[in-house]
């Protein structure tokens, strides 16, 4: 049994992909350990996407990731985190194929549905980040 981290970002909820996203997620096995609603202020995105401060499209990233409720949510089940990376498919949602939440749903790079934590390093890090 593993944890994982998921955020239905801005995209997903205004676009009220949530009931779509969460049942991939249930379907495939895992189950919601904790959730609650968020609005995520800059502090924490600057901790959240550190890995990707340097970048010119960063302001953009915080500006989109600000700019409307979210859902945080601790899923665990088998393998979780590989396995909820797959369901999501890559970052471009263009380039991920359909099947995925994100081929299916996701509409550019940057509104892409959904983040879940990529290693079980940054699992325990992102749940404290969250969760506290
Ligand atoms: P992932 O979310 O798939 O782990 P990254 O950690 O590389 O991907 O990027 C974090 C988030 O930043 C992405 O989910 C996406 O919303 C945004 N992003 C990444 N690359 C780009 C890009 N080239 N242009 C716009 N937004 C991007």
């Amino acid at each position: 049994m593993e944890q994982s981290l998921v955020i239905l970002k801005p995209d997903c909820v205004s676009r009220g992909l949530v009931g779509n996203v969460i049942s991939r997620l249930e379907n495939a096995g895992l189950k919601i350990a904790a959730c609650k609603v968020m609005v995520l202020g800059d502090a924490l995105l600057a901790e959240h996407y550190s890995h990707l401060t340097h970048l010119p499209f960063f302001p953009e990233i915080v500006k989109f990731m600000s700019s409307g409720r979210v859902i945080i949510m601790v899923m665990e089940g088998e393998n979780a985190v590989d396995r909820i990376r797959a369901l999501l498919g890559p970052t471009d949602s263009q380039k991920a194929p359909s099947g995925t939440i994100r081929g299916d749903f996701g509409l550019d790079k940057m509104r892409n549905v959904a983040h879940a934590s990529d290693s079980g390093d940054a699992v325990g890090k992102e749940i404290a980040r969250f969760f506290g």
